[in-house]
């Protein structure tokens, strides 16, 4: 059922009220076609005012009493928050330990959760980094966008404050079995699907037998992931480089000049058809001259999965644009001319 936003409801109660008020047959024929005209006008105007204006707070209830749910926000308080780059923070929210959902898979990766801002009632949805604990806690990496409405009002935020979230919600469905080879390709704050995902699948937690390539590329080198994301992914490179490896990228080196404070090996320029053909492992292990004359052309058949996630424009340029309402749209960019078909690219 289409729920209308309060403001149409409003419109559609003047209208009743006006039709009221009219006698005769004529009037009344004309009547019908007005409100069947207004009713259309009314459907197709909150139809797209649900699409277009994606992100306003869907006018859920705040619960503190019930689970944890999509369906209303849940009171959840600011246990930390921690500067980690100009513009990022991470952020420490808990909810009481007794609101946490028992069904454990409805945290399996990748989800997120709504968060809201109180003062404009206006929801954008954030990534648990480590997933949700016993304790309730979860964890973001959150950027401030300059003139952004929630991430401004996020970082202004201080411990001890009350911020309501609801969740969780899928945002892509992992499958143990379907792939040998992954390619997860973020930008920015999008690596933080990616970390969730990455969490949950190297350790072992899950039967996955494939191989995970990470690449990240960031604006400077002092906008790379903080530690709390970098440290766990590098350690389990390190121990296990044949089922996970990582490349790190940056536009340019900023004031820092090549120094990270994580001893990294990052390079300089964005992610293109070679890095990316770098690291695929199945492709890269065909002899040379196979790419003279194929370039890469059955990759189509192989079990190879890109996940892209990042700003809009990267995602645009690695794997073609988002089609309408955010729907994945065809598959172009680097990946296109890599000989990659849809099924093989999902853009978070
Ligand atoms: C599933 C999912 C998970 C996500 N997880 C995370 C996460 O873990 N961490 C994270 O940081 N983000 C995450 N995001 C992004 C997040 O949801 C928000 O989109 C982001 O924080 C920006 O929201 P905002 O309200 O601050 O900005 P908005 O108000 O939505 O603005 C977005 C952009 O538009 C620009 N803008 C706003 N107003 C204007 C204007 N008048 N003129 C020109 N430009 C304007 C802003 O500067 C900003 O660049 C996730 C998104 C999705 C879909």
């Amino acid at each position: 059922m289409l729920r209308l936003k309060p403001g149409f409801q409003v419109l559609a109660r003047h209208a009743g009220f006006r039709a009221r008020g009219l006698t005769t047959v004529n009037a009344s024929r004309s009547l019908r076609r007005a409100t069947a005209t207004l009713l259309i006008g009314c459907t197709s105007t909150a139809i797209a005012a649900y699409f277009l204006l994606p992100d306003i707070s869907r006018g859920a209830p705040t619960c503190d009493n019930i689970p944890l749910s999509p369906s209303h926000f849940t009171p959840a308080k600011l246990v930390s928050s921690t500067i980690t780059s100009s513009g990022t923070k991470i952020l420490t929210l808990a909810i009481p330990p007794e609101l946490l959902p028992e069904e454990s898979d409805l945290f399996a990766p990748i989800w997120s959760v709504f968060i809201k801002d109180d003062d404009i009632q206006v929801e954008r949805p954030y990534t648990p980094l480590d997933g949700v604990d016993e304790n309730g806690n979860m964890k973001f990496w959150i950027k401030r966008y300059q003139h952004g409405e929630v991430s401004r009002w996020l970082h202004s935020k201080q411990v001890g404050d009350i911020i309501e979230i609801r969740g969780p919600l899928k945002t892509w469905s992992w499958n143990d079995d379907t792939w040998d080879e992954i390619i997860l390709i973020s930008g920015g704050t999008g690596i933080t699907p990616f970390y969730q995902l990455l969490r949950t699948v190297l350790p072992g937690n899950s039967s996955f037998q494939g191989r995970i390539t990470l690449l990240h590329s960031s604006k400077t080198l002092s906008e790379l992931p903080p530690h709390d994301i970098l440290d766990p992914l590098l350690k389990f490179a390190q121990h296990n480089p044949e089922k996970f490896r990582l490349k790190f990228f940056v536009d340019s080196f900023g004031e820092n000049k090549g120094q990270s404070s994580i001893d990294l090996e990052v390079h300089k320029g964005p992610i293109g058809k070679e890095s990316i053909r770098g690291a695929l492992h199945s492709v890269s292990c065909f002899p040379w001259w196979r790419g003279l004359f194929s370039q890469d052309s059955d990759v189509s058949d192989r079990k190879i999965l890109f996940l892209v996630c990042g700003p809009e424009k990267m995602v645009e340029a690695i794997a073609g644009p988002y089609g309408r309402n955010y729907s994945q749209g065809p598959v172009g960019g680097v990946l296109q001319s890599l000989g990659y078909k849809s099924r093989q690219v999902w853009k978070l």
